[in-house]
């Protein structure tokens, strides 16, 4: 399927629109305790969030692997995919 401009339509509802991104995102050599803080900020923003929900099935459907979407860690997601391959 080609992508449309209406699969991204809900971006711009975003809260993090046109914010720095690296609060959602780990630098490199980031260690445990820092990204742990990092990314409950990061969630602190995407529960003000009117698009959380279409955030966060767009980025387990594209299996986005790195960053905080939709309220979810990266490594949330892949517990969730797994989650979901196990019950099905
Ligand atoms: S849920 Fe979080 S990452 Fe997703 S658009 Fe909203 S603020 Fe951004």
């Amino acid at each position: 399927m080609a992508p449309s401009t209406e699969a991204w339509q809900w971006q711009l509802d975003a809260v993090c629109r046109g914010k720095s991104s690296d609060v959602f995102f780990s630098p490199s050599g980031e260690g445990r305790t820092a990204r742990r803080q990092r990314e409950d900020e990061a969630k602190v923003l995407c529960e003000q969030c009117p698009v959380i929900s279409q955030c966060r099935q767009f980025a387990l459907a594209t299996n986005e692997p790195f960053g905080v979407w939709g309220g979810m860690t990266a490594r949330e997601r892949s517990l969730r995919r797994t989650a979901l391959k196990r019950a099905s």
